[in-house]
């Protein structure tokens, strides 16, 4: 990996995790409901920089409940996550924030 990539990659990793704060923040207080879908947004797209740039990210998902396929938290279907994700049934242990996690 060349330097500038690393450097790039950095970056990237700390606009996410700048991301991943505001959004516990806002679902902690439910402040700026109205922003949050922009933070999961902005929070999607850094996501997919890190990976772009070659950087593994480990996320948790929750597993799909009953009858439905589709994840809990991010509506996808386990064949849709990336290979390096996780999945869980504990949902206290859902790092992802594609969308809030049903509760
Ligand atoms: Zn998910």
């Amino acid at each position: 990996m060349s330097r500038d990539v690393e450097a790039q990659l950095r970056t990237a990793r700390i606009v996410l995790s700048q991301f991943v704060v505001k959004i516990g923040e806002h679902e902690e207080t439910g402040a700026h409901a109205d922003r949050i879908d922009q933070l999961r947004e902005g929070w999607t797209t850094w996501e997919a920089r890190v990976r772009e740039l070659g950087g593994e990210i480990e996320i948790t998902h929750a597993c799909p409940p009953g009858e439905t396929n589709l994840t809990p938290c991010c509506s996808r279907t386990p064949f849709e996550l990336p290979r390096t994700d996780r999945m869980t049934l504990d949902l206290a242990l859902v790092t992802c924030k594609r969308q809030a996690a049903a509760s």
